[in-house]
């Protein structure tokens, strides 16, 4: 099934958003719904290598943290509610926010039908909300938290029913 349109590939981003080379688009990427509590999520339809560049970003700068936010200074946040609001959390992610130049990276060779994934706690202090982690990487954190966050008691109570 083609994505292309006028010659184009669609972008994920609405009109509003100016359009530039490089932009998420349905060619590459669809959003589906998980089936589980982590609701709607990002699969890719193409093949990435390591290292390799998957979308340049665009969004908006807020003052506050959002489901759809990515921290990129102490007191600012990027919105993206097209692209980076769809991204799941992993432990050991497929896909890394490069903040100065709001591009995203393969962390590893990527296949088509893949999630595609971030660690919330590589880019934000502060999550929305602490939640319990089953990614089923290895090193699975169980729980995650901002990065300079402590685990809360929710988390603690959580930890200690599930740990072993
Ligand atoms: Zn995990």
């Amino acid at each position: 099934m083609s994505q292309e349109r006028n010659g184009r590939t669609t972008s994920l981003y609405p009109d509003f958003i100016p359009s530039e080379e490089g932009h998420p688009a349905t060619v590459d990427f669809e959003i589906v719904n998980t089936g589980d509590d982590r609701g709607r999520g990002l699969k890719s339809r193409a093949t990435f290598k390591r290292g390799e560049r998957v979308a340049k970003l665009s969004g908006i700068v807020v003052d506050h943290t959002t489901l759809d936010t990515i921290q990129i200074s102490p007191t600012l946040f990027f919105s993206d509610p097209w692209f980076c609001r769809f991204l799941l959390h992993s432990c050991d992610p497929n896909l890394a926010i490069d903040v100065p130049t709001l591009e995203a990276r393969a962390l590893r060779d990527i296949q088509p039908g893949e999630y595609m994934t971030i660690d919330y706690a590589a880019t934000d202090d502060k999550v929305t909300s602490q939640f319990a982690c089953d990614c089923g990487s290895p090193n699975c954190r169980a729980w995650v938290t901002g990065r300079s966050e402590r685990i809360n008691e929710e988390g603690r109570v959580y930890l200690e029913i599930n740990k072993g």
